[in-house]
């Protein structure tokens, strides 16, 4: 059955509060997250522009076109509805969008650098290719959401996109699968910024990439263990 539009806003205010509590959020929890509803082309997005206190009301209803349908959205959030709606066009399966300045991640985006899949949990998360780099480009204008669609199209394998001088786009089938993603990029980034200090974090080798998502879906399939 279709989820309800109340059910999908709870969705989103479940994901931001997952991302608020894990510390996977900048300081001002300035972000903003999108979810789509099933089987059209329109999405539900967070109208303010911090995740404190989200409700139900503070998500408006829009066309990927960024056509406002119902609600009521604030400038600051007009300004990026193209950036997540290029998500949801050029990767239909996706259910969800967010963005934040999360911390570590976004310190890679401001040293204009890609993050390498060092960490296995990107591969289990399906981040097997690490989270490509889009150029610069002012926050949600046409050259960013160009900039991102290129870093989407020039790579699989993962869900999510580093906004460089910016922040971080992570997606997902629903809003939980994008806070994770989220959320996981945050980890990789934490730990691969610590890796520095002893030399730098090193690659996972490319032939075991796949072994790894293997091994996964492999343990996935036999299902829960019980003695
Ligand atoms: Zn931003």
């Amino acid at each position: 059955m279709a989820l309800k539009h109340s059910e999908l806003r709870q969705a989103v205010i479940d994901g931001a509060n997952l991302l608020i509590r894990t510390g996977a959020i900048s300081m001002s929890h300035h972000g903003n997250f999108s979810v789509r509803v099933p089987g059209t082309d329109t999405i539900l997005l967070t109208a303010t522009s911090s995740f404190d206190n989200l409700q139900p009301e503070n998500l408006a209803l829009l066309d990927l076109d960024g056509k406002l349908i119902e609600g009521e959205i604030n400038p600051t959030n007009a300004e990026i509805v193209h950036m997540h709606a290029i998500v949801y066009k050029q990767l239909p399966e996706t259910g969800a969008v967010v963005h934040t300045h999360s911390t570590y991640a976004t310190s890679f985006a401001l040293a204009s650098r890609a993050l390498g899949c060092s960490y296995e949990a990107l591969v289990r998360n399906d981040m097997s290719a690490g989270v490509p780099l889009a150029k610069y480009g002012p926050r949600g204008s046409a050259e960013s959401v160009s900039n991102i669609a290129d870093a989407l199209s020039a790579t699989k394998n993962t869900k999510a996109v580093l906004l460089e001088n910016h922040g971080v786009l992570a997606f997902g089938a629903n809003p939980a699968a994008a806070a994770r993603a989220n959320l996981i990029v945050e980890e990789a980034a934490q730990i691969a910024i610590f890796a520095e200090v002893l030399g730098g974090a090193k690659n996972i080798p490319p032939e075991l990439l796949q072994a790894s998502v293997g091994r996964r879906d492999e343990f996935a399939r036999a299902g829960t263990q019980r003695a």
